[in-house]
């Protein structure tokens, strides 16, 4: 029986990889919704190609070009945010494929798990602000959420056939184009040079995270609530060659690693595959081309984000929908050069203690925070 897939976010570097998956594996994987928020000419491409049940197109402007052009096809055309928290509710559809970016995946990966599908996870966000409701969902429905993060698709495959207690786990960190800069120079780095990631290829947000190394503090909270480990167990080393995904290490000591080479093309299909593999041509990777692995300790001084993670994930309640929302912000200010790179991190801690903490926060608190600490940030660019 193939899987019949929704992909929030069709457009963008994970939903155009999940779209090469799909086509690799088409007696497999059928296509029933595609997503986009802006880009209307991708996404009727992408609908021509895969002539998917429905398609939504986010920005409401971009409507009637979407559906002048898919006129002829049998597709469905909607536009607005409120439509994806529909489609993802479609009977047709079994698996959401959440590869959307930011806060916004949060609604619409809710309404998917009510409606009773299963999730295979890109957009971390969701985790890092709602990781208790997520996870709770996710067990009241009786249904599956399998990790795209490369990282986080390493541990989940270590720990496939392991019934036993995890002691740690070890997320491994490229380190991002600035792992060898000083603080003097990270004051004067440029959107361009952050924009390039020496090892993946990777929507823009996710780039600047990764050059102020925020991003591994996203994957360390995603991985609290993926696998239920607490702060202190989880462990990032900087590995500059991505090679190593991530680790677990058992509590006899014995440590598994996944490996391979840098490609999102593999985590996407074991999400999508999950419990079984499926033969990929994917690039193999031969040791003796790499006859150095080189880790090392992140530092947490020059990388303030990844200590703020942390420092929010032990504090609990709102504190990780605080800083989600800040780094939105802030990165978003830094993409447009209203801010430099440093003021980032900066922001992030304003926020911190700048808005409300809330302990055991409902929904509503959750987008109250969002709301609230956006205008703070803004008011403060
Ligand atoms: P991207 O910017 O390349 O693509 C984002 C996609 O979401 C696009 O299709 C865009 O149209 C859509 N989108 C963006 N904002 C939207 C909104 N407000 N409403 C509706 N649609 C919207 O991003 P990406 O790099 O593919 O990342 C997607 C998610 O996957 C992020 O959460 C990121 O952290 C995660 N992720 C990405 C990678 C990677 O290699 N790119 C790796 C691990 C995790
Ligand atoms: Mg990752």
């Amino acid at each position: 029986m193939p899987k019949h897939i929704a992909i929030l976010g069709s457009t963008g570097s994970i939903g155009t990889q999940t779209l090469d998956v799909i086509r690799a594996h088409s007696d497999k994987l059928v296509v029933e919704v595609l997503t986009a928020n802006s880009s209307a000419d991708l996404l009727i491409q992408q609908a021509k190609e895969f002539k998917p049940n429905t398609v939504v197109i986010a920005d409401e402007s971009k409507y009637t070009q979407v559906k002048e052009a898919l006129i002829d096809l049998d597709i469905k055309v909607f536009a607005g945010a409120d439509s994806l928290s529909q489609v993802v509710q479609m009977g047709t559809v079994d698996t959401v494929v959440t590869a959307m970016v930011g806060y916004a995946g949060l609604k619409p990966t809710i309404e998917a798990i009510k409606a009773k599908k299963n999730i295979a996870l890109a957009n971390k966000e969701t985790l890092v602000v709602a990781g208790d409701l997520i996870t709770k969902l996710i067990k009241e429905n009786h249904v599956f959420l399998t990790p795209i993060d490369s990282e986080h698709s390493a541990i989940f495959q270590c720990l496939t056939g392991e019934p036993q207690e995890i002691e740690k786990v070890i997320l491994t960190a490229s380190g991002g184009p600035f792992r060898t800069k000083s603080i003097d120079e990270l004051q004067k780095v440029t959107k361009a040079q952050a924009l390039k990631h020496p090892n993946w290829e990777m929507g823009a947000k996710i780039t600047i995270d990764s050059a102020t190394m925020m991003n591994k503090g996203l994957e360390v909270i995603e991985a609290k609530w993926l696998f239920g480990v607490e702060a202190d167990n989880i462990q990032v080393v900087v590995h500059p060659q991505s090679i190593v995904h991530s680790m677990v290490q058992f509590t006899d000591g014995s440590i598994k690693a996944q490996m391979g080479l840098p490609d999102m093309k593999l985590p996407i299909q074991y999400a999508l595959s999950y419990p079984d593999r499926w033969h990929s041509d994917f690039e193999r990777f031969d040791f003796t081309k790499y006859p150095q692995l080189t880790f090392e300790e992140p530092d947490f001084d020059k990388f303030r984000c990844l200590a703020i993670a942390y420092d929010a994930l032990r504090k609990g309640g709102n504190a990780a929908a605080i800083i989600n929302a800040a780094n939105e912000i802030a990165v978003d200010a830094f993409l447009k050069e209203k801010i430099g790179f440093l003021d980032i991190a900066n922001l992030v801690e304003k926020a911190i203690n700048g808005i409300g903490f809330v302990d055991k926060p409902s929904y509503d608190d959750y987008v109250a925070t969002d709301v609230e600490t956006r205008k703070y940030i803004s008011s403060i660019i």
